[in-house]
């Protein structure tokens, strides 16, 4: 079976009848083993910039990350990179910057909360990532919004990194496209508002099913809880797919159920046509979409819609996938 699938790994993916699927790839940095899967996919769908970060012993200086954004573009060769900017606090911590105590991190001031706190931190990122503009298709992706404040507060910072860098007479792309990660359950609701503002959107379900579920990701004792396919998740997820949808703004799913072939079966049906996910997920996936039609997908995002609770729907995609895979 997973043989079959390496045989879908290369190709594009398009359905049955016809539709493209974009398929892209999660990255956490620049190395050999993270750009290796590149060959296959149509981008990079969730560049996790904050891995650079924590790998290193310092803060990373401007073109220290201008070397690595740049690498990662040039690797794509003229095909899209979507840059998250620093997604720490929460569970990850850098040693060499030292932040207030959180008695509840997830709930805390993480990831663009941060960054709009430390402004220096931030300035540092956008002007890495804007020099880095100029070397492929660069998007840049804001995580933890929760509200439009949040991404106008963003875009403001972006707007004034530019100008910085125009004054010093350093090039960039002014076309660079900024999104939004809705993976706060309140910026999932407000998509409508957020898909006027931003260029793109992409759903991070990791954080959203946490949040959704109040169900600590990482908390053995709240995994029962943290239930990917409870009712909410395909409720909420409909919704955000239908507001990018009515504005024909891009909507990518990078948590892991965009590799999940079983929920991304429901995905495809709820009208979403870019997926993101780890390199070995690729390969399954392409061999879901190339045997899936729409109508099928979408009838199967009909049920998972109209199951009242997580197991139910989780055993009906499950068994819909694994009889096309
Ligand atoms: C997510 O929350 O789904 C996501 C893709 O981001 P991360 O897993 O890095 O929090
Ligand atoms: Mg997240």
């Amino acid at each position: 079976q997973a043989q079959a699938a390496q045989r879908y790994r290369s190709a594009p993916a398009v359905t049955r009848d016809g539709v493209r699927i974009h398929v892209d790839l999660n990255i956490g940095g620049v190395t050999a083993q993270a750009l290796d899967g590149l060959d296959c996919v149509d981008g990079v769908g969730l560049f996790r910039t904050e891995f650079l970060y924590m790998q290193s012993q310092t803060l990373p200086d401007e073109d220290t990350q201008f070397t690595s954004y740049r690498a990662a573009l040039e690797a794509l060769d003229g095909r899209p990179l979507v840059l998250r900017t620093l997604d720490i606090g929460g569970d990850k911590q850098l040693p060499y910057l030292e932040l207030p105590r959180e008695d509840n991190p997830f709930l805390g001031r993480r990831a663009l909360r941060l960054c709009l706190a430390e402004p220096e931190l931030f300035r540092i990122q956008l002007r890495a990532a804007l020099r880095a503009s100029v070397f492929g298709q660069l998007r840049i992706m804001f995580p933890m919004v929760g509200s439009l404040d949040d991404f106008r507060a963003a875009k403001a910072t972006v707007v004034k990194a530019q100008e910085e860098l125009e004054r010093e007479g350093i090039p960039f792309r002014r076309d660079v496209a900024l999104g939004v990660m809705i993976e706060i359950p309140a910026a999932a609701m407000i998509a409508d508002l957020l898909a006027r503002e931003a260029d793109f959107a992409s759903i991070g379900t990791n954080d959203l099913c946490q949040y959704l579920n109040a169900a600590d990701r990482l908390e053995p004792g709240a995994a029962p809880y943290y239930q990917s396919y409870h009712p909410a998740m395909f409720r909420l997820i409909r919704d955000v797919a239908v507001a990018f949808t009515a504005q024909g703004k891009d909507l990518c799913v990078c948590g892991e159920l965009g590799g999940d072939c079983a929920f991304a079966s429901a995905l495809i049906g709820l009208g979403l046509r870019h997926l993101s996910m780890s390199a070995s997920a690729v390969a399954g996936i392409k061999q879901l979409v190339a045997v899936l039609t729409i109508p099928e997908a979408q009838e199967a995002a009909r049920q998972a819609l109209s199951t009242s609770t997580a197991a139910q729907a989780e055993e009906y995609l499950r068994a819909f996938a694994a009889r096309r895979t």
